[in-house]
């Protein structure tokens, strides 16, 4: 119990430097929405009840809708073609991940990576650097079980001490697996690295601001909401960059994560259903 709230109050420490005190930004009419997708859409590929349906009727309201999500354990098209079989009318245009974002990184910064990756994510998502001459100075990280083996770690470790870089997708501490359980997330390998290493991580996916500036394209932060599950990837990396804040109770949620950001989301509500009928009610006002 303790433990768990000492957790907390470091967590909370951790999120909320320089924000203390910052209202939600004033009711600006919402005009694009970014919607996390797994926890929050679905988990493991069953849709999180009333979703399909919810995304729907999101659909016909005057907003832009982008799904932006840090899942590496699948690339873009994988990712869209589940989507599509679970039941969302989705557009492929309309998904920003977090390994876009990263090959985006890996080309401006002319690298040439290592990847702890899935090979479909590999495969599709960074046709440019399937392979390249000479030794690779950088390590890519996403959530990739089936990558994380000793032999694997140790030679990303040797390339950091060789002067590499270290890119990694997301740090989330852990993820909701396929067995309803909470699992690592790649987090926690990033820093096994970072402190083998020395050498600090470049992070690309939420709650990074870049990220969340990429997916708006253009738009301003104050017209946009993030739907999310995850308090810090989503909410909090939102709502330091102006937006607002919908915290959904599914997938990773635990009890009580609303209290570890401050401001707290702009909104908690039950499940993405819920904050679509907000949003939509919002809209009609
Ligand atoms: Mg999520």
């Amino acid at each position: 119990m303790l433990q768990s709230f000492q957790y907390c109050i470091k967590f909370t420490r951790k999120f909320s430097i320089g924000i203390n005190n910052r209202k939600h930004p004033l009711m600006a009419t919402i005009k694009t929405v970014l919607i996390d997708i797994s926890g929050t859409l679905s988990i493991d590929n069953k849709e999180v009840p009333g979703s399909v349906a919810a995304l729907e009727r999101l659909q016909k309201a005057p907003v832009d809708i982008k799904f932006v999500t840090n899942t590496t354990t699948m690339s873009k098209k994988t990712l869209y073609e589940e989507l599509t079989q679970t039941g969302f009318d989705v557009d492929i245009n309309e998904v920003y991940t977090a390994l876009m974002a990263t090959n985006d990184f890996l080309k401006r910064e002319n690298l040439k990576p290592l990847f702890l990756l899935p090979e479909d994510s590999v495969k599709n998502d960074f046709p440019d650097f399937s392979s390249f001459d000479g030794k690779p100075n950088s390590v890519v990280v996403g959530l990739a079980p089936q990558q994380f083996s000793r032999a694997n770690l140790n030679k990303a470790l040797r390339i950091l001490l060789d002067g590499g870089k270290l890119i990694a997708t997301h740090q989330s501490r852990y993820i909701r697996a396929a067995d309803g359980k909470l699992s690592l997330g790649p987090g926690p390998f990033v820093q096994a690295l970072e402190y083998a290493s020395g050498v600090r991580a470049v992070t690309i996916g939420k709650p990074n601001s870049q990220f969340f500036m990429g997916a708006l394209d253009k738009i301003p932060p104050e017209n946009a909401v993030m739907i999310g599950d995850d308090v810090k990837n989503d909410i909090y990396g939102a709502q330091d960059l102006g937006m607002r804040g919908y915290l959904v109770k599914t997938g990773k949620y635990l009890e009580g994560d609303e209290n570890k950001i401050n401001p707290r989301p702009y909104k908690v509500v039950n499940s993405f259903s819920a904050a679509v009928d907000d949003i939509v009610a919002s809209l009609n006002k």
